[in-house]
């Protein structure tokens, strides 16, 4: 089988997301591209996460109908921030020697990878499949890659002004440039428009992601009053956010 670890945060999954792996999977042939929400991301700050509990479940929703997506909980419950190269590590145990991994990225999270922990580890544990973005070259990929792995200086030289596409091989991994895909979506931007209505949150996320959005009353701001039902072994009953302010109707 041929498969992706798909990691980011999904707060929530939008198109682009569903678009980038949908390329991956065609091109790449994949049998299965797992979504790997992060319970703990250590690369996202301060910013408040949405529950882990209602990204998986948008997640579920947007991948229903695809049979090669599957939300996954490997980072779920760790209690520890979720490097990349333990949850590779974690599902590579899972499979079998003749499975081929793939990680699948967007060039933006890719130019961050030297900060990653153990980023040349990392790099040797799989082909990375990284998909582009207008605007990026080969040379900035190439330069993003942390000491060690990185080519000589001519060969990064020759690849500066090239377009972001085709395969680079290095010494212990191979990384292969998905051409632009052109879904100019953020989940940044989809939780500043929270206030818009299902038809108008549906250009960026599924139509049934839209719906949980409302229904759920995720990313709506301060007029906020959050309303956590708990059972009394301490579990949460509910996630559910009652706003006291207006919240705009679907
Ligand atoms: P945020 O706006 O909160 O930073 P995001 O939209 O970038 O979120 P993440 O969950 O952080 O979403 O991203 C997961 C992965 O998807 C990353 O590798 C990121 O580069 C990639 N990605 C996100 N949006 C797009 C897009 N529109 N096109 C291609 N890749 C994308």
């Amino acid at each position: 089988m041929k498969l992706a670890l798909f990691g980011g945060t999904f707060d929530p999954v939008h198109r682009g997301h569903l678009a980038i792996a949908r390329a991956a999977a065609d091109k790449f042939d994949l049998d299965v591209v797992y979504f790997v929400p992060a319970d703990l991301p250590p690369h996202k700050g301060n910013r408040h996460l949405t529950e882990f509990q209602h990204r998986f479940a948008m997640l579920a929703l947007a991948t229903a109908g695809e049979e090669r997506f599957v939300p996954s909980l490997l980072e779920a419950d760790s209690g520890q921030p979720n490097y990349s190269i333990r949850t590779v590590r974690r599902l590579k145990s899972a499979l079998n020697k003749s499975d081929t991994l793939y990680f699948l990225i967007g060039i933006d999270a890719f130019m961050e990878i030297s900060t990653w922990k153990q980023p040349v580890q990392l790099l040797a544990e799989c082909d990375f499949i990284v998909a582009s973005r207008p605007g990026y070259a080969l040379g900035d990929l190439v330069e993003a890659l942390p000491e060690g792995v990185r080519p000589s200086g001519t060969m990064r030289q020759a690849l500066q002004k090239q377009q972001a596409s085709g395969t680079i091989a290095l010494p212990t991994t191979r990384i292969h440039v998905l051409p632009d895909v052109k879904e100019a979506v953020s989940s940044t931007q989809i939780r500043a428009a929270s206030g818009k209505s299902v038809r108008q949150l549906s250009r960026y996320v599924p139509a049934s992601v839209a719906g949980y959005i409302k229904k759920e009353h995720l990313y709506i701001s301060t007029a906020t009053q959050r309303e956590k039902t708990t059972v009394k072994d301490g579990k949460v009953l509910s996630f559910r956010q009652r706003s006291s302010g207006s919240v705009a109707s679907s």
